[in-house]
């Protein structure tokens, strides 16, 4: 079931790697925190202005990646694999400390931080979640680009679609409800790319650490990476996971069926401001005056899921 109160970490954890876009080698510490502090991001190779609140309104880019900005300039980028991790665990308070702008990309998504996070373990805070339960469709267009939220039963529901001319990935589609389904597949989806993007790509300055081992690399009908897909809908189960970080950063669990076609992190960003915007769309409420139909799932992965 759908936890009333708000979680933390109960003890520390600690991880390396090398940034996707930086290429830079850094180390995080994860720590617990307090009920009502969220998700803040702590840049330790800074000695002032160094504290990044994870948080929609301090989104600054969310080309190809979500960079967090705060009032002085200072920045963390690819936050969001991490921050899906927290929101499929249930974690609502941490501190991450980092002592470098971009946060390690690992295999490329979110299945090592839901490991460090399920070793280090969750503890209940007294504090109460904030619950955001749409009662009122709304939607955006931006070109191809397409997103709505409607009411939903179900919790969170996310059904994505892409439409890409690349045949292998073509019009992958999946509708996932979060709180309900098994979501391993989601959570170890890794980011991908085209062969033919990654000169153009490096070009912009981006992915300087991407590799076969921390991306999925398409050409033509095949992925290049020598043990192939996870999973069957690998690549739409990455946007998903996309959207789940993105959507952590409303502050809010929020109750509502996404609809998304082609998407990504700007269209979640710019919808998320639109729905905070349009607060007759939803109500903020504590979880005794929400209904969710509940079944039974009993597995490990399903107990993780239900309790973000
Ligand atoms: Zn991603």
């Amino acid at each position: 079931m759908l936890d009333i109160f708000q979680k933390t970490l109960l003890k520390d954890f600690n991880f390396e790697g090398i940034g996707l876009h930086n290429g830079e080698k850094s180390k995080v510490t994860v720590k617990p925190s307090k009920g009502n502090s969220g998700i803040v991001f702590k840049r330790t190779d800074l000695n002032k202005d160094n504290i990044i609140q994870a948080d929609f309104t301090n989104v600054h880019t969310a080309k190809l990646c979500t960079t967090l900005i705060n009032s002085s300039g200072t920045k963390i980028s690819t936050v969001e694999h991490l921050m899906a991790a927290f929101y499929f665990t249930g974690i609502d308070n941490a501190i991450v400390e980092i002592n470098n702008s971009e946060i390690p990309i690992m295999d490329g998504s979110a299945k090592d931080f839901v490991k460090l996070i399920k070793e280090a373990g969750l503890k209940n805070l007294k504090e109460k979640r904030s619950f955001l339960k749409i009662i009122k469709p709304l939607d955006l267009v931006d070109g191809e680009k397409r997103i709505s939220i409607e009411p939903s039963d179900f919790g969170m529901e996310v059904d994505f679609k892409l439409e890409y001319k690349n045949e292998l990935i073509g019009n992958q589609r999946n509708n996932v409800k979060f709180y309900h389904e098994d979501i391993v597949d989601i959570y170890s989806s890794r980011t991908f790319c085209l062969f033919e993007d990654i000169e153009k790509i490096k070009a912009n300055g981006l992915a300087k650490g991407g590799s076969l081992d921390n991306a999925l690399v398409v050409k033509g009908n095949q992925v290049l990476n020598k043990d192939g897909m996870r999973n069957s809908k690998e690549f739409v189960n990455h946007k998903i996971l996309d959207l789940a970080g993105d959507f952590l950063l409303s502050g809010h669990r929020i109750l509502g069926k996404i609809k998304c076609v082609q998407g990504g992190h700007y269209l979640s960003n710019i919808f998320l401001k639109k729905l905070i915007k349009n607060d007759t769309c939803f109500v903020k409420s504590s979880f005794n005056n929400i209904k969710i139909i509940k079944k039974d799932y009993e597995n490990s992965v399903q107990k993780l899921a239900v309790s973000a």
